[in-house]
């Protein structure tokens, strides 16, 4: 975890990451409050539920988890007074390659999270809440149920916190390691103890058919971490360091061919693509060039280096033109990255330079998605095995001429017609990789 704790580059704007970037900050509850923690769990208590909800609709903040759903409009589907349970389930299971973050606040700042988790379920009228984190997070169980004690002992969890008469109980469950169990309804299934299929949308909208069939919040790690920082800088000001519609700032975890690999908090929309790899990540290795950029985790589609994509933007007269951007000046936010084609995703970023062959990339990825099909529905189950049997023979035996169309044909017959969104996260690579990169997919001789 060295790349966080080393000292930020000057472009970075750490809030999440404040403490958990100090060599010296251990995480522990008494090194938390000498931070500063749970100021902000105490000030919700002087604040309406309502208001609370208010202001997180006004910062902008959309989910870290990879949807990017503005989370004051998911916290605003929980009716308080509908006299059901709900519950609030932080996912943590992070499980999209080429993505770190959140497992920094899990093993270096634990009292942030319970802080967040704490303002959100005053704010929901959640008083059962529930932290649900991959087991190769070795860590993160032991450093959680400790600071969950700690919590407890002081008298900031179970009831009658802060003397409040606010009642809330958290749990620790550590999942089994499945990627699939990153789905937000996968996850609830897990929780209840079942094989972790993902429910059907509609109707199992977590907010509405949630957890025990109550209505849930499932907000990644990193999204609720935010929510004390909404309230400790205001929603206008968390909402003017990033740009309009996604405000604050965001982890982009920058992995692959650069010098320095690592985890970045910056506000939202500060830098380009090209100054995150040239300026914050120090560049690519010596003598090479760069190739493609996964931008948001292995599921968002790659994008070639060389490529050139349009935007809508205004011209001098006021008219509304089409502007051609090179890929390196795409700005690393949600709407730039899909103007480009792709999405930000979990902003996991997967920089490939000149080395590499793209079809062993796409192999890797396909066997992946193969392992991780949970299998409830056909086309994902048997398509994504078929990419990657595929994609293996290819480069055992060499390419076919008619190889390339039928794996894309295959993606193209598995995205759309499935449970869950896994298919297109299966499908997007292998459809990307042919789309963009066509001279390595025709008719090669082996490469072993
Ligand atoms: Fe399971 Fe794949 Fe169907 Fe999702 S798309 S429910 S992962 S088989």
């Amino acid at each position: 975890m060295s790349s966080l704790i080393e000292h930020p580059h000057p472009k970075e704007r750490r809030i999440v990451f404040e403490n958990a970037g100090k060599s010296d900050y251990t995480p522990d509850i008494e090194n938390y409050l000498a931070h500063g923690g749970y100021v902000e769990a105490r000030k919700a208590f002087t604040m309406t539920p309502e208001a609370i909800v208010n202001e997180v609709k006004a910062s902008n903040l959309r989910g870290r988890g990879g949807a990017a759903f503005p989370t004051g409009v998911k916290w605003g589907f929980i009716r308080r007074d509908d006299g059901k349970p709900h519950y609030l389930c932080v996912n943590g299971d992070e499980s999209e390659p080429g993505t770190f973050k959140d497992r920094y606040i899990l093993h270096r700042d634990p009292h942030q999270l319970l802080e967040g988790m704490i303002i959100t379920c005053f704010a929901l009228n959640i008083h059962l809440a529930y932290i649900y984190v991959r087991c190769e997070y070795t860590h993160a169980k032991e450093i959680m149920e400790k600071a969950i004690q700690e919590a407890r002992d002081r008298g900031f969890l179970g009831k009658n916190i802060f003397g409040t008469g606010f009642d809330l109980d958290v749990y620790f469950h550590e999942g089994a390691g499945a990627y699939i169990c990153g789905e937000e309804t996968s996850l609830l299934e897990s929780l209840e103890g079942k094989r972790p299929y993902p429910r059907i949308k509609p109707p199992y909208f977590p907010a509405v058919l949630g957890l025990y069939m109550a209505p849930t919040i499932v907000n990644n790690v990193e999204t609720i971490c935010h929510v004390k920082h909404i309230l400790r800088l205001g929603s206008a000001e968390y909402a003017a360091m990033g740009t309009p519609g996604d405000g604050g700032t965001r982890v982009l975890c920058v992995s692959g061919d650069v010098m320095k690999p690592g985890p970045y908090e910056l506000a939202v929309g500060s830098v380009t693509l090209g100054e995150l790899i040239f300026d914050i990540c120090g560049g690519l290795r010596p003598g090479r060039s760069l190739k493609a950029v996964i931008p948001g985790g292995s599921s968002s589609k790659v994008l070639r280096a060389n490529e050139i994509f349009k935007i809508k933007a205004k011209a001098d007269d006021g008219t509304i033109i089409d502007k051609e951007v090179p890929l390196l000046d795409m700005v690393m936010d949600a709407t730039s990255v899909a103007a480009a084609g792709s999405m930000i995703g979990s902003a996991g970023v997967i920089v490939m330079d000149d080395s590499r062959n793209m079809l062993w990339a796409l192999n890797n990825l396909n066997q992946f998605y193969a392992h991780e099909s949970c299998g409830q529905c056909t086309p994902c189950r048997e398509g994504v095995l078929w990419m990657s049997k595929l994609s293996t023979r290819m480069i055992a035996e060499g390419t076919q001429e008619s190889d390339s169309a039928t794996l894309h044909n295959i993606a193209d017959h598995i995205a759309g017609r499935t449970v869950c969104a896994f298919g297109e996260a299966a499908s997007w690579p292998t459809q990307s990789f042919i789309d963009k990169f066509p001279e390595e997919f025709g008719v090669q001789i082996a490469h072993q």
